[in-house]
Order: C-alpha cells, then sequence, then structure tokens
C-alpha cells in the first residue's frame, strides 16, 4: 500500500502491506517456500527464490522500509553485516580506494581492516570532526566515504553534512550505517547520503529475537546492491522476514518511549551526583550535543556513564542492578547493559581503549521501554553517591 501522503506512524503500520491482501489476511503470512511455480511467460530474472529476496514477504518488506528512510528502494539481508559488506562490495572493487570514519562497529572496522585488503580494497581512516583533513586522503582512485551516524559507546556524532558535501563534491558514494538513530530520529537520504545501512537487528526490529539488516538508497544503486546481495546470498530468511515485519509496525511508539526513557535516565544520572562522566548527546555537556539537535528529532536509549568511584564501582553497580539484562547489542524492548572495554572493547590494548575514552570504569546502556521510573529507582540503589 501506498503511503506516501501519510506520517511515519502510519507508515510503519500500513506502507508496503500487499493489496489485495494474501487471502484476506491481516497480518502477512509467512511464504515458508524456497521455490514458487512458474508463472506464465516468467523471465529468469523474474523467478521467485528466497535467495533472490523477491518472495510476499521480501517485498512488503522492502516497500515498508523504503517509505520509512524516505529512499526510492530498500532490501534486506540476513544481518547488519550481510547489509555492510555486501553493500561496500558492490560500491567498490579491487583498486579501489574509500575513507572511512575512524571509530566503527568492531565488526565492520575489522571487516574494512583485515577483509577487504585481500581482495584490494583500501582505506583511509579519516577523523570525523575535521573536515578540512579529508582533502589530503583523497586518491585518483578514492570512490566512497563510509560513516555511522553515531558512534559506539560514546555516541559521538560527526559532521555528517559536510560528508555528504564532500562526497558530492568528489563525486564519491556516501554510505551510512543509521542502527543508533534509525529513520524515525533521523533520514539520511534527506541530507543527502547514498546509500543508508542497518543493522535492523537492534531498533528497527526491536525486540532482541532474530539477526537482520538493511540497505536504502536510489533505485540504480540498490539494483546494483541486489545483484551483489543475490549471488553473495546475504538473503533474509521468511520466517525472520516475518518477524521483522512484525516489529517494524511497532517502530514509532518504541522510538518516541526509548528516545524519552534515554533522555530522563540521562538527565537524572547527570544530576545524581553519582557520576564522573555522561555521554548522551541529548544533554547539552555531550560533545555532539549540538550537531544531534540540528540533525535528528530524537537521541535514541543509548547512553554511557562513568561512575564516580572508578572500575570497582563499576563492577559492583553491574552486580547491584536488577532490572537491566547484562548483555551485548542493544535497541530491544528490554534494558540492557554492558562494560565495553570488558566486551565490544575487549580486543583493544589499554592505551588504544584510552585513547578513545574507553575506561574501565565506563558502562554502556541501551535504554528499554520498562517505566523510566523503576529504572531510575534501581540505578538508585545501584549507584553510590
Ligand atoms: C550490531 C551492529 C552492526 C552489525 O549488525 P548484525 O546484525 O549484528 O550483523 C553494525 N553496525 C552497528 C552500528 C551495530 O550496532
Amino acid at each position: 500500500m501506498s503511503t506516501t501522503n501519510h506520517s511515519m506512524e502510519t507508515r510503519c503500520v500500513h506502507a508496503g502491506e500487499p493489496v489485495p491482501r494474501y487471502a484476506g489476511a491481516v497480518s502477512l503470512p509467512i511464504f515458508q517456500s524456497s521455490t514458487f511455480e512458474n508463472e506464465e511467460g516468467c523471465a529468469y530474472d523474474d523467478l521467485k527464490y528466497i535467495r533472490l529476496n523477491n518472495t510476499p514477504n521480501h517485498k512488503a518488506l522492502h516497500e515498508k522500509l523504503a517509505a520509512l528512510e524516505n529512499t526510492e528502494a530498500a532490501l534486506v539481508t540476513a544481518s547488519g553485516m550481510a547489509a555492510i559488506s555486501t553493500a561496500l562490495l558492490s560500491v567498490l572493487k579491487s583498486g579501489d580506494h574509500f575513507l572511512a570514519q575512524s571509530r566503527l562497529y568492531g565488526g565492520t572496522f575489522s571487516f574494512v581492516a583485515e577483509d577487504l585488503p585481500r581482495w584490494g580494497i583500501e582505506v583511509s581512516w579519516i577523523d570525523g570532526d575535521d573536515p578540512a583533513s579529508w582533502q589530503s586522503a583523497l586518491r585518483p582512485n578514492t570512490k566512497a566515504i563510509y560513516v555511522e551516524a553515531m558512534t559506539n559507546p560514546l555516541l559521538e556524532v560527526m559532521d555528517l553534512e559536510a560528508a555528504v558535501g564532500f562526497a558530492r563534491e568528489n563525486a564519491l558514494v556516501s554510505l551510512i550505517d543509521s542502527t543508533f538513530t534509525t529513520p524515525f530520529n533521523f533520514k539520511p537520504a534527506e541530507m543527502g547520503f547514498d546509500l543508508i545501512l542497518h543493522s535492523a537487528t537492534k531498533y528497527l526490529n526491536g525486540h532482541s529475537d532474530i539477526v537482520a539488516g538493511v540497505i536504502a538508497g536510489r533505485s540504480d544503486l540498490i539494483k546494483t546492491v541486489l545483484h551483489t546481495l543475490n549471488h553473495l546470498g546475504g538473503s533474509l530468511d521468511p520466517h525472520a522476514a516475518f518477524l521483522f515485519h512484525r516489529g517494524l509496525k511497532t517502530l514509532a511508539v518504541r522510538m518516541e518511549r526509548h528516545n524519552a526513557n534515554g533522555l530522563a535516565l540521562a538527565r537524572w544520572l547527570a544530576h545524581s551526583g553519582r557520576c564522573k562522566k555522561i555521554y548522551y548527546p541529548g544533554i547539552e555537556t555531550h560533545a555532539s550535543h549540538e550537531r544531534a539537535r540540528r540533525y535528528f528529532s530524537g537521541y535514541s536509549g543509548m547512553l554511557a556513564f562513568e561512575p564516580k568511584g572508578g572500575a570497582e564501582v563499576a563492577r559492583a553497580f553491574i552486580e547491584k542492578v536488577r532490572l537491566p539484562i547484562i548483555a551485548p547489542s542493544l535497541g530491544g524492548v528490554e534494558t540492557l547493559v554492558t562494560r565495553p572495554a570488558f566486551t565490544s572493547h575487549a580486543g583493544l590494548t589499554p592505551e588504544q581503549r584510552e585513547a578513545q575514552g574507553i575506561t574501565d570504569s565506563l558502562i554502556r546502556v541501551s535504554v528499554g521501554i520498562e517505566s523510566v521510573d523503576d529504572l531510575i529507582a534501581d540505578f538508585y540503589q545501584a549507584l553510590p553517591l
């Protein structure tokens, strides 16, 4: 169903729903069939097959996601990393060079630093806050620029407008991982990004029960990406597609609550007298607050803080806190807590972590959709004054 005149909330529910509905089903059924009967005169490219990303479950999601991101087209993939690797391998070929923001999600960083060079694709790391320095990193074979909407775990927001401008001036394809913002808070295509990537495992699905990814953008680019995706085979299974579809319908109401809870918990932490540092782009003291305020309509449920008293207090907090689950990943309805120095960033040396501001006492919170009063009461009992 087309929802071009409708708001985000309505698009989440109605965009991409099949017309007419299959057998009248209000909820799009799972088409658990690898292959489909040939239709009369069907061209090879139109054969329906799960790996070719064209079953009814795929098509509905593609349309819904394009409507949410305000792009011409979108694709779902078997994971966020499938989206990222497929997009990069579509845009770049052996002999190419690209620019990437220096603080990327760990899996992306390893893929770019360790795997891409084996296929003759080279990267230069850029400082997202210093656009003047990017020019000197350009080479005649530079083809793309890759950035993230917000970094993990300190929630820094780089100069995204400069990235788009720089890409235009130098005929680069601009790619952005928008996992932390979601189209509810930020639509990168409206700023001018060419390809928008998500780990749908996080907020888009929102229930911590599948891994999935998204690639959205102009139809000509998405056509090229689909060709690569069909061959690499990182296609989403219909059952996961069904769950993802169900999760997406509530994206707007979930994000509203994540945004509100994130802001309320961050403000409470900031005023509690119990924290040495607090990282949430929605509060005025955050280094990226001005940019986040201009670019985004909400700040998500991601925050990080250092309690007063150092690593020992951080360790004790993890033991005392009751509602949050101590687990990696993010963006689900339940609040999750981790200590990045011992999880996502454990692979770095202490010096590398220090340089990035990731101390042993840093705690990252993915704030869920529980009552924020209950969360605050729990943090209150778990953090000493
Ligand atoms: C989790 C995550 C990914 C990877 O997604 P998977 O679904 O685990 O493959 C990529 N980018 C960001 C920002 C993430 O948080």
